[in-house]
């Protein structure tokens, strides 16, 4: 792998997690020479649920990263589950895949690797100038700089591009259960207040989170509230500790200024519920690319904010069921009655419906709760 330091670069990335790997390779791709620097080495884990949708499968496809050739697990679809209702549908193509993170992070830095691109472990990004930036008390050249420095992202702040249109926040805890699958499905365990979201990650574990908008809430202690789902984790012959985030629903006003551009979580993110934040960064990787061969990232701007438009109506949807306990109830019971409303609703969430398919499942969804 090219490592180290340079004083030049054309495309100078701030964080080298999904996102900012992601960018470096599509830059690559159109034969840029890339920089990535990251305060933390590889692999780096993160709270996350781990499962990434046949969309974001696809869109990983498109940037050369197989999950399926890495061991990824599939699985085929989502169940809702909430006492003793559960309902489910398949994908309408494809498959999705759980991977444990560490293990992503390796296969993008190998990619990375692959491409060409330049990476900097262990180095921290210090400030930003309007020709390069401050790293590891060294300052390097960049015509580009994009910053791909998570939720918290200070790139955001020096490029003064805070400002939000939308901002909400929740708090998620993983764990990961010695156990094999007993599903070929991702579930999602709705309660009152929370969720828990079960992915499987290999033959013989999975990925569980607790999501809720209470940030001491942990999943010991809601368990309880889950018969069923604690039942199959009592099973479990090993538990990881738990590592915990911030799951925010975050829309910026700008995601780019001059010839810097925020990628992945930086530039704004839809709750963890939807399993589409992956997805969404790859996208986003490819789009910054194409910008930067047009010379020209207001074109980003504009598809930055055309692919997060589905991802947050899906959230939006998502979250409501999560405040209204009748309304969840009588929708979970309408997709009981009509597994197609359900298997519809999956489709536009991968990507594989119109807004208007959307408002015509929407209204019979309302037909089917009014007449049930
Ligand atoms: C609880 C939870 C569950 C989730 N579940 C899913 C899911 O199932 N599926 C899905 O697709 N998405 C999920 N997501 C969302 C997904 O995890 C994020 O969208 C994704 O991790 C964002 O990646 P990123 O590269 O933008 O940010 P990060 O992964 O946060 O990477 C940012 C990197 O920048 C580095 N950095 C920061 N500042 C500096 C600096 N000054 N100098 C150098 N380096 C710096 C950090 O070290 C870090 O490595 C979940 C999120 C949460 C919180």
């Amino acid at each position: 792998m090219t490592s180290g330091l340079t004083h030049s670069t054309d495309v100078f990335v701030i964080g080298g997690g999904p996102a900012g790997l992601a960018v470096a390779i599509a830059a690559r791709r159109r034969r840029f020479e890339v920089t990535v620097a990251d305060r933390s080495a590889p692999p780096i884990d993160k709270a996350c649920g781990e499962g990434i949708m046949p969309d974001g499968v696809a869109a990983a496809r498109a940037l050369g990263i197989s999950l399926e050739a890495a061991g990824a697990r599939p699985f085929g679809g989502i169940r809702f589950c909430e006492q003793d209702l559960a309902v489910e549908a398949p994908f309408p193509h494809g498959v999705g895949f759980g991977m444990r993170r560490t293990a992503l992070h390796k296969l993008m830095v190998e990619r990375a690797a692959e491409a060409g691109v330049r990476t900097m472990w262990g180095a921290s990004v210090t400030g930003l100038e309007r020709d390069g930036v401050w790293v590891a008390g060294e300052f390097v050249r960049a015509r580009w700089i994009v910053g791909a420095d998570g939720g918290n992202s200070t790139v955001r702040h020096w490029a003064g591009l805070d400002a939000c249109a939308h901002q909400n926040r929740r708090y998620g805890f993983r764990s990961h259960y010695r156990i094999a699958p007993w599903s070929d499905f991702m579930e999602i365990h709705w309660g009152e207040g929370c969720q828990i979201y079960v992915t499987p990650v290999s033959g013989a574990e999975i990925c569980v989170v607790l999501i809720s908008r209470d940030h001491r809430q942990r999943l010991d202690h809601v368990l309880p509230r889950f018969p069923e789902l604690a039942r199959r984790l009592a099973a479990a012959s090993g538990r990881s500790s738990e590592r915990g985030g911030v799951s925010a629903s975050r829309r910026l006003r700008r995601v780019s200024r001059g010839n810097v551009a925020l990628v992945g979580d930086a530039s704004g993110s839809v709750d963890a519920i939807t399993g589409e934040g992956l997805c969404l960064l790859f996208q986003q990787a490819v789009a910054i690319a194409d910008s930067l061969e047009a010379g020209d990232l207001s074109h980003y701007q504009a598809a930055h904010r055309r692919l997060g438009r589905r991802p947050e109506l899906m959230a939006d949807l998502m979250l409501l069921l999560d405040r209204h306990g009748p309304l969840r109830s009588r929708v979970l019971h309408a997709f009981a009655d009509r597994p197609r409303l359900l298997s519809r609703m999956l489709a536009l969430h991968v990507g594989e419906l119109s807004f208007l398919d959307c408002a015509a499942n929407g209204l019979a969804l309302g037909w089917q709760m009014l007449t049930s």
